[in-house]
């Protein structure tokens, strides 16, 4: 079988799910509301996306087996985490619909081939250098400059495996900090702000695009996004027509979530990309007329693609390890939607929930 014959997948059919996080809860609940089954694969037993789910395969994301026979029970395959091994998304491509496909999913995991495939798509990005080891470091820093932010090529978010190189520092020990094999030396960019784009895009081509959201972070870790952003209309539509423009380039199916800088001066340029639901999405949830999750569902099973217009002004607001205790009085305001994610230990950092604080749209 061709594993992209079925483009459009009826209620009622299967989707396998990588990942049981919170997104994955998410997008099981969406799922669920439009007649479909979910089916998780996770390495870990009871988490968020299993409890509410049909059903959850518990094995390691580089078991074969495990992954073969998950793909033979499913109708189609996507994913709330990208970090999966290369080979497990071929073995699962080669056998279900695999939307995004292997391809998203080798571009986004690594810094280096993200950017360089951002700049052969003409799409602006910060500066940047490749550092394979301490060696390469003080050259990237001469051309680059200080401030500059050292990052580990792959497998990195909310800030982890990150170093700022301030002049003057001693770059032997911000390598070893850093804790990456391959790394990269971006230039430093003094923000005006951080905003993301969401985009979805289904196999009909259709594409519908979330207004920016205006990103705010504590610890490295996103604090609130709020929309309206509060941009130039330049600006959104500069941030709107770069998303778009790499939708149709990487030939999405799914759901891709745009992480940009807006510079002092205007310009946009794109930070990363996340291909599946983003925190930065979540305000969708309450504040526009289809939701991050439910458009993700629409996408990958080949329907239409929903308005995802904002209704009302949002602002989203997660909740950070003990930050959860605050439910009570968070649901005491009638305007407050707040969503928990069945996480049982408040670790610090871990992201237990959030809340979108609606107000009249502006
Ligand atoms: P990242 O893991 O690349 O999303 O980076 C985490 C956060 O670090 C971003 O949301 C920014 O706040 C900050 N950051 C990352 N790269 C840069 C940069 N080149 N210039 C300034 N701030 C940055």
């Amino acid at each position: 079988m061709n594993a992209e014959d079925g483009q459009i997948l009826p209620p009622g059919s299967v989707i396998g799910i990588l990942g049981g996080g919170q997104l994955g809860r998410m997008s099981a609940l969406a799922a669920g509301r439009l007649g479909y089954k979910v089916h998780i694969f996770s390495p870990e037993k009871d988490g968020p996306a299993a409890q509410v789910s049909w059903r959850n395969t518990v094995a390691a994301y580089d078991d074969l087996a495990a992954l073969e026979a998950f793909a033979q029970s499913v109708d189609v395959v996507t994913f709330e985490f990208e970090n999966i091994p290369a080979a497990a998304a071929e073995i699962l491509a080669r056998l279900k619909p695999t939307r995004p496909s292997p391809r998203v999913l080798h571009i986004s995991q690594e810094r280096l081939r993200e950017k360089r495939f951002l700049e052969s798509i003409g799409v602006p990005v910060t500066a940047f250098r490749e550092v394979t080891g301490a060696a390469d470091l003080p050259a990237a820093v001469d051309a680059l400059g200080t401030p500059s932010i050292l990052k580990s090529a792959s497998f990195g978010y909310d800030g982890k495996g990150q170093v700022r190189i301030e002049a003057g520092m001693d770059l032997q020990e911000a390598w070893a900090r850093m804790g990456g094999t391959i790394a990269i030396l971006e230039g430093f960019i003094d923000f005006d702000c951080e905003i993301s784009v969401i985009v979805a895009r289904n196999p009909a081509g259709e594409i519908a695009l979330y207004e920016p959201a205006r990103n705010s972070h504590k610890h490295h870790i996103l604090d609130t996004s709020t929309v309206p952003a509060g941009v130039s209309v330049k600006v959104a539509h500069a941030a709107e027509a770069i998303a778009r423009r790499i939708a149709g380039e990487i030939d999405l199916i799914g759901l891709l979530a745009v992480e940009m800088f807006v510079t002092k001066d205007g310009r946009v340029l794109v930070n990363e990309l996340a291909p599946r639901p983003h925190n930065s999405g979540h305000w969708s949830q309450d504040g526009a007329v289809t939701s991050q999750f439910e458009q993700h569902v629409r996408a990958v099973c080949g329907l239409g693609l929903g308005n995802p217009a904002r209704h009302s002004d949002t602002v989203m607001t997660n909740l950070i390890g003990d930050e959860v205790e605050s439910w009570p009085q968070l649901l005491a305001d009638p305007d407050v939607k707040l969503h928990l994610y069945g996480k049982t230990e408040a670790r610090p950092g871990r992201k237990m929930g959030h809340w979108n604080k609606l107000t009249p749209k502006s």
